[in-house]
Parts: C-alpha cells; sequence; structure tokens
C-alpha cells in the first residue's frame, strides 16, 4: 500500500513514514506543495498523511486540489491545533467527498500512527477489488430481500434485492464497504451484477416453491452499462431460470457522468423492449436526476430516503415529495417512497399520493427463507390457515406477491422425534446431499442453480434445527431413505 506524507516539518514527515515502513506500506513524505502535486500525478498513493497547517498552504487548501483531482484512497488529518478544529477539518473533507480515515492530534503516539495503518492495511487486503472477485467465484455474497408495499388495500408489490458479503473472518458486510472497491474495475462490477442477477433469479424460482410469486428489483451500476451484450446476458439468465421478464426491475442510480450517452439508452431501450421495468434510485440527490429522466425510459421513480425522513418536519422536503409525486404521475411512472421509518411519515406520504412504500416500518431486509412468513404476518393470514389474503379485498395480493401452498411433506426428526414440513424439492436435496453429492452435482442432477440448492439446502437446514448438513442429515434420518409421508 503506497503512502504519501504532506508536512512542513520534515522531523515528523520522516516519524510518520519510519512507522508506515514498519507496518509494510511503502511510504514518502514531501515537504512542499509543489512535490505534493507532483507525487499525487506521478503515483498516485492509496493514502495520504496531511498535516493542516503548512507554510504557504493550508491543509484545507490541499484538501480540495485532492477533491479536485477526484482522489480516491484514505486520508489522515494531523495537527497541532485542538480538537475543535481538527473536527471542522474533517467535515470540510467529508463535505469535499474526501474519505477521511481519521484526525490525530500532534505530538502523534507511534503506537496510534500504528493502529490506524495496520487497519488501514487490513481494510485494503480484505476488501480489494481481487478479493472480492474471489468472493463472487466463491459464492461468498449473499442477497437479502426487502419488501415495498401498498397498505390500502395490503399488498407486496415488490421485493428489492440487497447484496451482502458473508465475508469468512468480518462476518457480514454491507454494500456500502465493497461497492467502491467493485466500482473501481469494470469487470468486477459486471461479474458482482451478473452474480446478483442470477440469485436474484434463483430466489425468484425458490420463492415461487413456497408459494409467493412477486417481482423483484436488484440495483445495477451506471458502470455496468458499458457493455451493449447487457441485456442480453440478463435476457438469457431470466429464460435459463424460467423468470418473466416483466417480473424483473432494474434499479440505477445517478451517479458520475454518463460518458456515452447513445450507449447508454441503447442499453436501457433494450433492456426495456426485453420487457423488464427500469427505475431510477435515489432520486433527486444526483446532478442531472432530471436530464437522465427526460432522456432515458424509466418506468419508475424512487424518492431517495433523505426526502423522506423529513418530510414530516422539513417544508422543502415536503415540497419536493410533492412535486416528485407530480411529475410520476405526468410521466405516467410509478412511484415510490424509501426509508420510511415511521407511521407518521408513511401517512403523510400516503396523502401526498405515495402509495408504494419502502422502509424499516414495513420490514427490514430478510434473508428469502424469512419472506412467506413476513408475508403472512403482515397481511393477517397464517401459514397453515386458508390461502393468505389480505383482511381488506381478498383479490388485493391475487398475482403481485400471491400466497400458494405447495405440497410439503413430514419428515419426523430422528434424534428429536418432531414433525418438521420440508417441501418436496428441499427433500430432495437434501437425500442427494446425504449420498454424498457436493452441491455442484445436485444443481447438475435436479437442474436448478448452485444458489438455488444452497437456499433449499438452508430452508431444509433450518426446519430441522440444524446447523450444518452432518446434523441434518442425521436429524432428517428415515425420512432420506424414502419414509416421508405427504402431507
Ligand atoms: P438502495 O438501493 O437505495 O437501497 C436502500 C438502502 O436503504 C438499503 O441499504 C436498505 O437496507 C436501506 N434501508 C431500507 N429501508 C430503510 C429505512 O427505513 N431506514 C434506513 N435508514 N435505511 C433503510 P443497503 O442494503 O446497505 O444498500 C445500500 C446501497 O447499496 C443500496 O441503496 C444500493 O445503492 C447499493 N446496493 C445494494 N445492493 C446492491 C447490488 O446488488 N448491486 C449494486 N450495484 N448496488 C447495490
Ligand atoms: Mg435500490
Ligand atoms: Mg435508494
Amino acid at each position: 500500500m503506497r503512502m504519501l506524507v504532506f508536512d512542513d516539518d520534515d522531523a515528523i514527515g520522516r516519524l510518520v513514514v519510519r512507522v508506515a515502513t514498519a507496518s509494510r506500506m511503502e511510504a514518502m513524505a514531501v515537504s512542499d506543495a509543489d512535490a505534493f502535486n507532483q507525487c499525487l500525478q506521478t503515483d498516485p498513493p492509496q493514502v495520504v498523511v496531511l498535516d493542516l497547517q503548512l507554510g504557504g498552504t493550508d491543509g484545507v487548501e490541499q484538501m480540495r486540489l485532492l477533491a479536485n483531482q477526484q482522489y480516491t484512497g484514505a486520508l489522515v488529518l494531523i495537527s497541532g491545533y485542538d480538537a475543535r478544529v481538527l473536527a471542522t477539518a474533517q467535515s470540510v473533507g467529508t463535505s469535499l467527498g474526501l474519505k477521511v480515515e481519521c484526525v490525530l492530534e500532534k505530538p502523534l503516539r507511534v503506537a496510534e500512527l500504528g493502529e490506524v495503518f495496520e487497519r488501514l492495511l487490513f481494510a485494503d487486503q480484505t476488501l480489494s477489488t481481487e478479493r472480492l472477485l474471489t468472493a463472487i467465484v466463491d459464492d461468498e455474497l449473499v442477497l437479502e430481500f426487502q419488501p415495498i408495499v401498498s397498505r390500502e388495500p395490503k399488498t407486496l408489490k415488490k421485493l428489492e434485492a440487497l447484496v451482502r458479503w458473508e465475508h469468512p473472518v468480518l462476518g457480514l458486510i454491507p454494500p456500502g464497504r465493497f461497492l467502491p472497491a467493485a466500482e473501481s474495475d469494470t469487470a468486477t462490477i459486471d461479474a458482482l451484477t451478473d452474480w446478483v442477477t442470477g440469485a436474484a433469479v434463483d430466489a425468484y424460482q425458490v420463492l415461487a416453491e413456497l408459494g409467493v410469486t412477486v417481482p423483484l428489483a436488484v440495483n445495477v451500476s451506471m458502470l455496468n452499462l458499458h457493455d451493449l451484450t447487457f441485456p442480453d446476458r440478463i435476457g438469457q439468465r431470466l429464460r435459463a431460470g424460467g423468470m418473466p421478464a416483466k417480473h424483473l426491475c432494474l434499479e440505477i442510480t445517478e451517479g458520475g457522468v454518463f460518458n456515452d450517452v447513445a450507449r447508454t439508452m441503447d442499453i436501457l431501450s433494450r433492456i426495456r423492449l426485453k420487457g423488464m421495468q427500469l427505475s431510477i434510485d435515489d432520486f433527486g440527490t444526483g446532478y442531472s436526476s432530471l436530464r437522465m429522466l427526460r432522456q432515458m425510459p424509466f418506468s419508475e421513480i424512487k424518492i431517495d430516503q433523505s426526502f423522506v425522513s423529513d418530510v414530516t418536519t422539513s417544508r422543502d422536503s415536503r415540497a419536493i415529495v410533492k412535486s416528485i409525486v407530480g411529475l410520476a404521475a405526468n410521466m405516467e411512472m410509478t412511484c415510490i417512497a424509501e426509508g420510511v421509518e415511521t407511521e407518521e411519515t408513511a401517512k403523510l406520504l400516503e396523502e401526498l399520493g405515495v402509495c408504494n412504500l419502502q422502509g424499516y416500518l414495513i420490514a427490514r431486509p430478510m434473508p428469502v427463507e424469512a419472506v412467506p412468513a413476513w408475508l403472512a404476518t403482515w397481511t393477517g393470514s397464517t401459514l397453515d390457515g386458508q390461502a393468505m389474503r389480505p383482511s381488506g379485498d381478498p383479490a388485493a395480493i391475487r398475482g403481485h406477491g400471491e400466497v400458494r401452498h405447495p405440497p410439503s411433506v413430514s419428515v419426523t426428526a430422528e434424534t428429536s422425534g418432531d414433525v418438521v414440513q420440508l417441501s418436496p424439492r428441499q427433500l430432495e436435496v437434501m437425500q442427494l446431499l446425504s449420498e454424498g453429492c457436493p452441491v455442484k452435482v445436485i444443481a447438475h442432477r435436479l437442474n436448478l442453480g448452485i444458489g438455488t440448492v444452497k437456499v433449499h439446502l438452508s430452508l431444509a437446514y433450518s426446519a430441522l434445527g440444524a446447523h450444518n448438513r452432518i446434523e441434518a442429515i442425521r436429524r432428517a434420518g428415515p425420512a432420506l431413505a424414502g419414509n416421508s409421508n405427504k402431507a
């Protein structure tokens, strides 16, 4: 990892370089603005350590320079000023879009510096583009699903797929921490989006088998829109998984500038022509949301959380939400509010004409297997009751978010004696597993995606209360040898 230190005091520059070198970083120090600027151009560092008080210039001016040069690495600020000045400087850096890792007060403590550098190194190694590519290939990513609903009558409109990284050491990592690495390289963001689309199609199948047929939304980076074959790749995946194109919505966040408007329009138009839906995500936060809306064939607008969260308290946010609702209606687009956390917010949004809601008030993102139970609770039905319908309009969830009951198989768990329900597909997958088939072979034999097999297995494990395959096989016991009863 390369580090550049800018301090007009040579002794401090040397100290920082010494600590960084001890942490196996490649570091160099400069003491004037010209040298700093030159090093940034010729050998861009991944970490900049910047003193705030510099002879002839100052840290804030240099942060502006870093932001103008679109520096994306980490920034460590150091200064002899008091903590308040440091905190303000940190806010300036953050508002310029810089990644301010921390601010350190002088005199610098070697141990503290060492800890900061070790942390940066660890984050760099674990969340690097190369490591992320391995994670994609090794299936370390998982999807969670968050409902988008309307409440009058109670209807599940869609589930948004949100990616997470199940890191073997660091645990569950949210997308905000690894998307920058993914987006720094087109091959990686393409691989990520292909994985997410494939996993969403698998989840659609699993949900259908669990009796829930509902459209899904996946997030797509603007950076994916460089490749003219993108619509065909998704189309192929949908066909292979038997998912109707109209049940897939691609959410695109406007970020950065279109390098090639004609190419972007080509790709987005073909996505629509193939029957998929297109949503503009985080609407209102980009620099050219309106231009994008006019030029590109979107079918839906998602009002950004920042306007939603204070719609009850801010007149400005309320005015913005009202305008977006009008815009969506005039352009014949669906409108969704994201980040709805309170009943008061939901009610006001509904009064303003936003009927499609997404947010913690309705449900947090959840694993696919949790969706049927959530839907049953939310609509006020029971899992083992009659057809699950909302209490109001009996036809309300027909088509979208409809819940059917697949025939299930009762399995008496050998160890506990409990009777648990496994779907026929879960039983099939468990039977092959007990015969020693690896997941890839099971997928091949049953003509399913690997992700689908994994989901069936995890559903079966959780029904059996097992933590791993050995426990699950033991618990399912005789049923796997064919002693199951149709429920
Ligand atoms: P997004 O697409 O706008 O997704 C909504 C984010 O807001 C999600 O965060 C969700 O968990 C969170 N959220 C939902 N309801 C609430 C609420 O009521 N309050 C608050 N405070 N937050 C809420 P998450 O999962 O961390 O995702 C963050 C962003 O990462 C997403 O924003 C999306 O832009 C991106 N992302 C997620 N999955 C993918 C993916 O598969 N591919 C790409 N390219 N980007 C993704
Ligand atoms: Mg989204
Ligand atoms: Mg959003």
